[in-house]
């Protein structure tokens, strides 16, 4: 059977598509994949989603648009869709367990924080090193905290750090950062920063948690080890499209390229939030982009 919509991905994106189509009697089929909720589900304090003055928890967000969503006939299925062929319609999805033929899907796999890649990262992982300052930062209160990155999330999530630690150290592989005038001179002007610059991680060590760093000047080649408590990685995303590639069009990062009105390369198929939006990178926008994909979903379908 041909089902109308598939939605990939269950963040604030594909679950305000989800409820968008459901409204619209589509009754979509909304994949999870690994980790339901996206990145938001992965926060603590939500404060900037509107229409929740007090804040709340990411996963009481997602949970709240999921039962939105199911509420109006979307149907959320706990699979990961695995291979796509979307060479034409009816496009096919497969997990690992069933096969399905849909006639539009929308794409909100959302985005992955990039990694390190350097030896004790993995490890350490939820035991001092961290890529989520909202999540984690409240863990290291009065302890010595290194930031990685020269970007504005390096510098706005290492001044909200500045909230817990005793200490921030922004560590950046170039002379120059890249994050924007304005965070660059708040980081600047607070006490509880400073830069390390043209230095990389070579290691993390510890004994059960985080306990200090391996430094390399890139410059010099000196080595140095440095005492720290947590290591918050913000050194950029990576869009989770590695499905796609191939068969819709993509920039060099691997973000989908999508017209105005999210319409990816090949009629049909949508892409909305990380996927494809490198720049927002909100929970609301986000949710936007769903709501406007399932949106141009719908008029596809309806012009079928
Ligand atoms: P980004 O701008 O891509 O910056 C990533 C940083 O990580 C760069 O400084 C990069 O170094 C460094 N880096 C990359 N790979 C590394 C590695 N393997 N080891 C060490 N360092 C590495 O990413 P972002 O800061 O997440 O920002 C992404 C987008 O969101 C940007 O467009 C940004 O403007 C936007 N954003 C805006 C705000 C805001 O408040 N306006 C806040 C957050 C994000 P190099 O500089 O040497 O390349």
């Amino acid at each position: 059977m041909t089902e109308k919509l598939a939605i990939i991905g269950a963040g604030p994106a594909g679950l305000t598509a989800a409820l968008y189509a459901g409204r619209a009697f589509l009754e979509p089929l909304v994949f999870v994949g690994p980790a339901f909720g996206g990145q938001i589900a992965t926060t603590t304090e939500v404060e900037n989603f509107p229409g929740f003055p007090a804040g709340l928890q990411g996963p009481e967000l997602t949970q709240a648009m999921r039962e939105q969503a199911e509420r109006f006939g979307a149907r959320i299925v706990e699979e990961t869709i695995e291979s796509v062929d979307l060479s034409q319609p009816p496009f096919k999805l497969a997990s690992s367990s069933n096969r399905y033929e849909v006639e539009a899907v929308i794409i909100a796999t959302g985005a992955t924080p990039r990694k390190l890649g350097v030896p004790g990262e993995d490890e350490f992982i939820g035991r001092g090193v961290s890529y989520c300052a909202t999540c984690d930062g409240f863990f290291f209160r009065n302890k010595e905290i290194m930031v990685v990155g020269g970007g504005d999330s390096a510098f706005q999530e290492g001044l909200f750090l500045t909230k817990f630690g005793s200490r921030v150290r922004i560590v950046h592989r170039r002379d120059e950062f890249r994050a924007g005038a304005t965070l660059q001179a708040r980081a600047a002007q607070n006490p509880k920063i400073e830069f390390v610059r043209s230095a990389v991680i070579e290691r993390i060590e510890g004994n059960g948690k985080v306990k200090e760093v391996v430094l390399r000047n890139v410059k010099t080649g000196a080595v140095e080890t440095t005492p720290v408590d947590g290591v918050f990685v913000f050194i950029g995303h990576k869009p989770n499209t590695e499905l796609f590639r191939g068969q819709l069009e993509m920039d060099h990062e691997g973000y989908l390229t999508v017209d105005s009105r999210l319409h990816t390369s090949v009629p049909g198929v949508f892409a909305a939030g990380e996927a494809h939006d490198n720049w927002f990178k909100q929970a609301i926008t986000s949710a936007g982009f769903g709501c406007m994909a399932a949106m141009e979903a719908e008029k596809y379908l309806a012009n079928k």
